[in-house]
């Protein structure tokens, strides 16, 4: 027997984690004299915490990961099989459940052939500077290594990721960053740069160029941006934003790295986000939905003119890819990630994506009509945001203090949403949806119910 047949003795469970477990994104000394939350069991959209209190997650899991929902015994079914036959193997073996998703992942994304495999969203986004940094090495004489990240997008926890962090709350503490990395500005138009313009995602896009041409094309590799920003505020991009960036990147030999660790699997109403705007990537990066959290992977997807710029010469041993992960030869996450995505293929998900997306988005708007605190809504498929305003006409932001209230209340009414909290200083204003995609009507019209109910409230 081991200790988690002492699930029963909750009280014990969650003393233990008072004790013992170091949350992430929390501070601790709230600890001290309120229980800590302790998740015991999911099931479908629903998730029960260790006092036995239900609720409706509307954010996957907290960080939009259960695209396919709680309770899937299928998959824990294919991971169990795949575990009792062969665990684990790394180095240069591969593994069937590797090869076989690798096939199924690929089918879905034209233009890109090979899938390299860890087991972290920010792990993915490294490999990827890492490859950009050796073709910079081998193929320009040291030169195009630089990567532009764009404003308020998020790429990861490690410190390579974090230099690529266009969000100063999640940085400023944990510099000093490696070199080579530049800002581009965001292209969120309720905030733009540039006051009220007729063509903001052209202006967007242009502004890139201007970063590119001030640091020499010749000096940057890659541009790495999220096709709807996450963390940094649901930010979808302005009309005519990507077919311009994509041309611009073109133009000046820039590759394109797309970070789908959100958007990826379904969530945006399409197999990966960028495929919602006409660009073609060289690199693409998943992770969260791959496998909805019943285990860790993340894998780092690119074009056969890639690939083979690392097997060019045969006779170097510096010529290939000198990378490993560990636990990217962990059979499990692509034998979870294959039954995951059976699940999405089979039950009509994505379909389902984009009827739920604009039923929440047709919520998200009647709200505004009523509550002045909702400055602006945004999203695509099961990825919607509303970002709330102290004034609609100045369009100041609410204060973090009061959105985070609006997040307690929900809660507290048996709701989870979740909020841009520590990212951006003066900015964590926008609330967050991402429920599961097997969302059903009920389940949407609970959530808008539960954030005008808190809306209400808070602002009473
Ligand atoms: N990219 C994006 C867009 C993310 O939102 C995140 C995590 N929230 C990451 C990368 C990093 O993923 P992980 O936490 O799995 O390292």
């Amino acid at each position: 027997m081991n200790d988690l047949s002492r699930t029963n003795d909750l009280r014990h469970v969650i003393e233990a984690d008072r004790a013992h477990v170091w949350h992430h994104l929390s501070q601790h000394k709230p600890y001290e004299t309120v229980d800590p939350r302790v998740m015991v069991e999911g099931r479908g959209m629903r998730v029960w915490d260790a006092t036995g209190r239900e609720y409706l997650d509307a954010v996957s899991g907290g960080v939009w990961t259960v695209n396919v929902g709680y309770g899937r015994t299928s998959i824990a079914d294919a991971v169990r099989d795949q575990l009792v036959k062969l665990n684990y193997f790394a180095g240069s073996a591969g593994s069937i459940p590797a090869a076989l998703f690798s096939e199924r992942l690929i089918a879905k994304m034209p233009g890109m052939t090979r899938v390299y495999y860890a087991n972290s969203g920010s792990e993915a986004n490294e490999k990827v500077f890492k490859m950009v940094r050796q073709i910079a090495h081998r193929h320009h004489g040291g030169r195009k290594s630089k990567i532009l990240y764009r404003e308020r997008d998020y790429h990861g926890t490690t410190i390579g990721a974090l230099a690529a962090a266009g969000q100063d709350q999640r940085r400023d503490q944990y510099g000093p960053f490696p070199d080579g990395f530049v800002a581009v500005p965001h292209c969120l138009e309720y905030r733009s740069q540039w006051g009220r313009v007729e063509n903001y995602g052209e202006m967007a896009a242009d502004a890139i160029e201007a970063v590119i041409l001030r640091e020499g094309p010749d000096t940057v590799g890659a541009i790495c941006l999220e096709p709807v920003t996450a963390g940094g505020g649901v930010i979808t991009p302005p009309k005519g934003y990507w077919e311009k960036v994509q041309d611009i990147c073109r133009r000046h030999e820039i590759l394109i790295h797309i970070d789908e660790v959100v958007c990826g699997m379904g969530r945006t109403g399409a197999w990966f986000g960028y495929q919602n705007y006409g660009v073609q990537p060289d690199f693409v990066t998943m992770a969260k939905g791959v496998a909805s959290g019943y285990a860790a992977i993340a894998c780092t997807v690119t074009t056969e003119a890639v690939f083979a710029l690392f097997k060019d010469d045969a006779a170097d041993p510096m010529s290939y890819f000198r990378d490993i992960s560990t636990f990217g030869g962990c059979t499990a996450g692509p034998a979870a990630a294959l039954e995951n995505m059976r699940i999405i293929e089979d039950e009509g998900l994505i379909d389902n994506t984009v009827a739920m997306g604009e039923r929440l988005m047709a919520g998200l708007h009647g709200l505004a009509e009523r509550h002045a605190a909702i400055g602006d809504v945004r999203g695509k498929g099961l990825f919607c945001g509303a970002e709330l305003v102290a004034d609609r006409a100045t369009r100041e932001p609410m204060d973090e203090k009061r959105v985070q209230a609006v997040v307690a209340d929900c809660m507290a009414h048996g709701v989870i949403i979740g909020a841009t909290n520590r990212s951006l200083a003066g900015l964590n204003n926008t609330l967050c949806l991402s429920p599961a995609l097997i969302a059903t009507p009920d389940d949407i019209d609970r959530i808008v119910e539960a954030i005008d109910g808190a809306l209400t409230r808070v602002f009473a």
